[in-house]
């Protein structure tokens, strides 16, 4: 396996437009009165969740009960995706 094919995966490759944060807050942990470290926003349907250094990883939870894969960090500044399946990191 070459160093490209490491860091990307068709999931990442297949991605046109990356979807941004609507609102930046996490959707699930603003239902339950939690709190969160970083944001995520999954590129399947656009929903916005937290991080795995949040108490609640709404996003990686999400990845694994929805099959959608992919997430764009929602952090200001930040561009870049990640494959939770194929342990992938990309910039754009
Ligand atoms: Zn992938
Ligand atoms: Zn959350
Ligand atoms: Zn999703």
């Amino acid at each position: 396996m070459n160093d490209v094919a490491k860091k990307t995966c068709a999931h990442i490759q297949a991605i046109r437009t990356v979807k941004t944060a609507q609102r930046f807050e996490c959707e699930e942990c603003v239902k339950i009165k939690a709190t969160w470290v970083h944001l995520r926003t999954c590129q399947e349907c656009g929903v916005t969740l937290c991080c795995d250094s949040s108490p609640n990883k709404h996003a990686s939870k999400h990845a694994r009960s929805s099959a959608h894969p992919v997430i764009a960090s929602a952090e200001p500044g930040e561009r870049w995706l990640y494959c939770y399946p194929d342990d992938a990191f990309a910039k754009y």
